[in-house]
């Protein structure tokens, strides 16, 4: 094995790297993610590109990795040997020791006894399964592959060979599930005992199967009023079995928060690779394109596979700033706004704002603007209207 890289200075700010695996099973009929059927595909062309890239980024990039994500897709129905040559890229350009945190996904039943003891021999501390339901008519509906007796194996299987932290993905609102059979899958992903959770509200994003069948009358989507109870109810009960709410869809025991999606939500910069993959590195975002024979095309004649970037300007910033913070419990930092945006956010948002605290769905303390219990029931248009605001007042911005 090559030498793990020296150690960065401490003084560096923080990046965090996610890497984006696109193959699954088959396509799940709610997943607008890019992801496409491993099938009979061979991945070695893929993953020498992704290590390529992972490189380069890595290399150019000022900031010191500090948080590895492996997403996509199901970066864990990899060959064995490919897996283990993408966890080998990020030992060879990132010091794993001083990782705060390395994330991979996986779904129930494609994790055996050897890809487990290759996660954890990599330095892999935090597997993050997408478990969904333990119904199998809800899972059937939402065309996932596992059964529900799929899960607790999957899960022993991690803890036996010493992951570090387990989370376990549920989805709320699926046609056909009720305030009852969302709380019994609730109770039973407590009972094996994850340090994380995170619940979903099913979305109907455009151009997935399940959209079509709601367009076309095949499918009932639950009711709006029984959604809002399903999220209630998962505040009460997770926080009741000790797992603190701390964004809207995710709940953690203490000193479990996943600090690669916190950086997201704090808006700090990250690094993306692979097919799909968005980065954000010093005001400027980028996104790869989507497709696996494109990436590999692009990344070997190019060196690099972006087909869209932009710099973000101020108004961007801000909408940003809000869209994210505000989806923590902690909310919008008045500290970071200052400093990023230079001016007072309680200044800036004004009568909206007061509006909102009059509504009972924001907080606005010394030190963050926050959503309420009630505000989080109607997240995106509390953000909306806020976001809204530059925009309308026609601010004068400093520029960045
Ligand atoms: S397993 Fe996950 S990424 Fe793959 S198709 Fe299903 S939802 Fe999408």
């Amino acid at each position: 094995m090559p030498s793990n890289p020296p150690i960065t200075s401490p003084s560096l700010a923080p990046c965090g790297l996610y890497v984006h695996v696109p193959f699954c099973e088959t396509k799940c009929g709610y997943c607008d993610f890019y992801s496409v059927a491993l099938k009979d595909r061979n991945p070695t062309p893929l993953v020498d590109c992704i290590g390529r890239e992972l490189r380069q980024r890595v290399n150019g990039c000022a900031h010191a990795v500090r948080t590895v994500f492996f997403g996509g897709g199901t970066p864990t129905i990899l060959p064995l040997s490919e897996l283990a040559r993408l966890l080998n890229f990020v030992y060879e350009a990132v010091n794993v020791r001083q990782l705060e945190e390395f994330t991979v996904e996986a779904n129930p039943a494609t994790v055996d006894d050897e890809k487990a003891e290759l996660l954890v021999s990599s330095g892999v501390s935090r597997v993050s399964m997408g478990a969904q339901s333990f119904f199998r008519n809800e899972l059937a509906t939402l065309e996932r592959l596992h059964s529900p007796e799929d899960i607790a194996p999957s899960v022993a299987t991690l803890r036996r060979h010493g992951v570090g932290q387990i989370n376990l993905d549920l989805i709320f609102g699926i046609p056909g599930q009720t305030l009852e059979t969302w709380s019994q899958s609730l109770s039973r992903a407590i009972d094996l005992g994850p340090d994380h959770i995170a619940c979903y509200g099913l979305t109907y994003e455009p151009g997935t199967r399940l959209t079509a069948m709601r367009r076309h009358g095949r499918m009932t989507p639950c009711d709006e009023d029984i959604e809002a109870d399903m999220f209630l109810r998962t505040f009460d009960t997770l926080e009741s079995a000790g797992y603190r709410q701390y964004e809207i869809s995710n709940y953690a025991k203490p000193g479990c928060e996943c600090r690669h999606n916190l950086l997201y939500w704090r808006n700090e910069p990250y690094i993306g690779v692979g097919p799909s993959a968005a980065g954000c590195v010093d005001g400027r975002r980028y996104k790869n394109v989507a497709d696996v024979a494109g990436y590999v095309r692009l990344i070997e004649r190019d060196g690099h596979a972006e087909v869209d970037s932009e710099i973000i300007d101020t108004e961007m910033l801000i909408v940003e700033l809000v869209m994210m913070q505000l989806r923590l419990n902690e909310g919008l930092s008045i500290a970071v706004f200052r400093e990023r945006i230079g001016v007072d956010p309680r200044d800036s948002f004004g009568e909206a704002l007061m509006r909102l605290v009059d509504l009972g769905l924001v907080t606005v303390s010394d030190t963050h603007i926050a959503l309420t219990r009630s505000g989080r029931l109607v997240a995106n248009t509390v953000v909306a209207e806020l976001a809204a605001v530059p925009r309308q007042a026609d601010l004068a911005l400093p520029i960045l």
